[in-house]
């Protein structure tokens, strides 16, 4: 039993693209300690063909040289937007899909709230694929389903993290006219072992099984909160949510995210789909309260999925440089924060109640950095103070 030795831990997105493809059913896709899948190989049944490194989305380069047309989108239908987590672009275009009678693959959540690659075949299950789950997502086998639907003249949408697009291309080995990719917006992707602990944890405070969980709420509007279901009764994940909110401060992710090579212009899906933060600035006439997408159109199927689907939304011009003003992560990858290795390190080795309150809801590394902003003199000198005034109380209360 051995890694894929080939690259860097922090090289591999988990993808599943080699394990998908090796003939011999040699590789595995196993946890690490922090909870994120890697591929372990069985030497003893190994051939060394070679495969699974030509099909790996590291060798290769499924991306796309230029973004043609750039837009803002909101879907016409309320009832969408409120459950999407932007624009509702990605209803909109899997319904063309399915209205060709194709299967859409996209993340979902199954019964027991873990991200899941599923598919759907139908407009109403399209919901099931609908909003954003903040962790990574498991794509199990479903790059060898893709391929068979694909070689059976179906038409298929792949909608994931460019890094997942990037490996179903790079698994695939050429290109299907019948295939059609979005990429989403990503600035990383937490360990799915971490969730799931963190899921546990919601069950035994509030005593009964989370049955739905939403990262992106929007009964106060189009932004960052979520809910969570326990025992029927909806609670808010407030900005203090641990979970939530290491996730938006970067501090969790997988490492091959903060060496992301997708976090570009030049992106590996036919369209990439986001948040159009910052709209206001650039477009004061929209409406913005039910949520805005921003849509890159990369290739020319693209711009044909683009033409097709006016007649369901809002769609208006806009530039990259107005879409990635608010979205760094399409210029550069997250900057790994000083704690994250920490973090996870911690995550080994506490109890899961200490780990959380400890780690995820204070913020060590806000301490640590007013620590190391202050000067080493003044520091001398805050000491010197200190014993000073411990030296005076003492001497005072002998004294006495
Ligand atoms: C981990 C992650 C990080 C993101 N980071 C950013 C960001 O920094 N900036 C930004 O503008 N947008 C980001 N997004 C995208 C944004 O949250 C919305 O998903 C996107 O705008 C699409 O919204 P929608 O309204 O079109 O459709 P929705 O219906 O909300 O989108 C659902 C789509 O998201 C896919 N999806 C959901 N969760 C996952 C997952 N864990 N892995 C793979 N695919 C998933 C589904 O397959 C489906 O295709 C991120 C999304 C994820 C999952």
């Amino acid at each position: 039993m051995a890694n894929i030795s080939i690259y860097k831990k922090e090289h591999c997105f988990g993808c599943t693209a080699c394990y998908n493809v090796c003939p011999q059913d040699c590789i595995t896709m196993e946890f690490d300690n922090e909870g994120f899948k890697f591929p372990i190989v069985y030497k003893s049944a190994c051939i060394n063909c070679g495969v699974c490194v030509i099909h790996c989305p590291i060798t290769n380069d499924f991306i796309n040289k230029e973004i043609k047309q750039c837009f803002g989108l909101i879907h016409d239908s309320s009832e969408i937007t409120n459950k999407s987590a932007s624009g509702g672009a990605f209803t909109a275009i899997a319904d063309l899909v399915i209205q060709q009678e194709g299967i859409v693959y996209g993340c979902g959540f199954n019964d027991d709230i873990e991200a899941i690659t599923m598919s759907v075949d139908n407009a109403e299950d399209v919901s099931k694929l609908r909003g954003s789950k903040y962790v990574q997502c498991d794509n199990l086998s479903q790059y060898s389903e893709i391929k068979k639907q694909l070689n059976l003249g179906i038409e298929v949408l792949y909608a994931s993290t460019p890094c997942n697009v990037s490996g179903l291309k790079a698994f695939l080995g050429k290109n299907f006219s019948n295939l059609t990719t979005v990429d989403l917006f990503c600035h990383g992707v937490p360990s799915p072992v971490l969730f799931n602990k963190y899921i546990q944890w919601l069950e035994k405070k509030y005593n009964g099984k989370v049955t739905e969980y939403s990262f992106r709420d929007k009964k106060y509007g189009w932004g960052t909160q979520g809910h969570f279901t326990i025992r029927g009764k909806s609670r808010i994940l407030y900005g203090t949510d641990p979970y939530y909110n290491s996730f938006l401060q970067a501090k969790t992710y997988r490492l091959s995210c903060y060496e992301c090579k997708f976090a570009s212009d030049k992106r590996p899906g036919d369209i990439s789909i986001g948040d159009f933060w910052g709209v206001e600035h650039f477009h004061p006439e929209i409406d913005t309260t039910r949520g805005v997408s921003a849509i890159l159109i990369n290739t020319e199927k693209g711009i044909s999925i683009k033409q097709r689907m006016e007649c369901k939304v809002t769609l208006f011009e806009t530039s990259f440089d107005n879409i990635s003003f608010l979205n760094k992560q399409l210029v550069y990858p997250t900057i790994k924060p000083q704690i994250r290795d920490l973090i996870y390190l911690k995550f080994q080795e506490l109890d899961f109640n200490k780990f959380i309150h400890e780690y995820l809801f204070s913020s060590p590394e806000i301490t640590i950095k007013i620590k190391q902003l202050i000067p080493t003199k003044l520091k001398v000198y805050i000491r010197k103070i200190s014993s000073l005034v411990v030296n005076k109380t003492k001497n005072r209360s002998e004294k006495r």
